[in-house]
């Protein structure tokens, strides 16, 4: 029959037609799922290399600051101490070192903060010198901004203040001619250091639970502020005994402080924060930390027993 031949062969197109049609909507279903999965698969893949960087980050943080902690070993964190921590290791090619502990700014700049005892009846004299060598710089006398120094680098990568490098080279080989074995472990820093000094500082005071708001303040009160450290200058140098290479009090025993002390003044270099004078230098007793002032001025200092404020009133104003 014609009639039903030709119906059953529009029904085999018709069939033909829907299975197409189903191919084609199967098709589309299967690029729009792979799609999906590939634009998931990009993303997590995005997420994964977002948080594998994330934890790496954290991950060389937390082990520079391990790794810092394990050198400073009983130190404390204050500017003299992790300033000297980078070049110890220098210095320390030669003798390995233990701890350092320093302590400059910390106390008395708290007492400058709180208006602590320290400060009372004390009127803190302004930098009042034109020659550089007599530059004043502590917590009341920052550092012109415009400062320029032109440095001498020292075989053991430190830097002074060229002017005075030939009387700290005489210092240095008397020392040694003495039979002592003086190390300078802190010298020139540049305000970027000490900015990253403070940092630092602040950095680890919020790793042991000091609230972020409170850091800074709490940062301050024991690295100079950036523009208020005598390291800036380049005339600031720490000088430890090879033997004793910590920046403590006992530091004062050993025989190279003891010579440094008898005869640093004959280079124009000062123990600069003697122990009692702290209230007039802002910074606590310091016996490893020499500032060059000049002979004349550091003859003057050491038999009359001032500090660089002294000296100051007394002889520039
Ligand atoms: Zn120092």
């Amino acid at each position: 029959m014609p009639d039903s031949k030709e119906q059953a062969a529009k029904r085999r197109r018709k069939e033909a037609a829907r299975r197409r049609l189903k191919e084609q909507r199967r098709r589309e279903v299967w690029y729009l799922r792979t799609t999906v999965l590939i634009f998931l698969a990009v993303l997590l893949l995005l997420i994964g290399v977002e948080m594998f960087m994330r934890i790496r980050e954290q991950g060389q943080d937390v082990q520079f600051w391990t790794q810092t902690q394990e050198e400073e070993g009983k130190a404390s964190d204050t500017e003299d101490a992790m300033g000297a921590r980078e070049t110890m290791a220098a210095a320390a090619g030669e003798k390995e070192t233990g701890a350092i502990a320093g302590t400059e700014n910390a106390g008395v700049r708290e007492g400058e903060q709180t208006g602590g005892s320290g400060d009372e009846g004390i009127s803190h004299i302004r930098s009042c010198s034109d020659q550089w060598n007599l530059i004043l710089v502590n917590p009341w006398n920052a550092i012109p901004n415009d400062y320029q120094v032109e440095l001498e680098y020292l075989s053991n990568d430190q830097a002074v203040d060229v002017r005075c490098y030939p009387m700290l080279q005489q210092m240095m080989d008397d020392c040694h001619g003495a039979g002592l074995d003086p190390v300078i472990c802190s010298s020139w820093r540049s305000r970027e250091k000490q900015e990253a000094l403070l940092a630092n500082k602040k950095y680890r005071l919020i790793l042991a639970g000091t609230p972020v708001d409170e850091a800074a303040a709490e940062a301050a009160k024991t690295v100079a502020l950036p523009g208020t450290s005598e390291h800036e200058l380049g005339l600031a140098l720490d000088i430890v005994d090879s033997a004793y290479m910590e920046l403590e009090t006992e530091q004062e025993d050993t025989p190279v402080q003891q010579w440094l002390m008898e005869n640093s003044w004959k280079y124009g270099f000062v123990l600069r924060y003697p122990s009692d004078k702290s209230h007039l230098t802002g910074i606590i007793y310091e016996p490893w930390h020499y500032r060059y002032v000049g002979t004349e001025a550091a003859k003057i200092m050491y038999e009359e027993d001032l500090c660089l404020e002294e000296y100051l009133e007394k002889y520039e104003t």
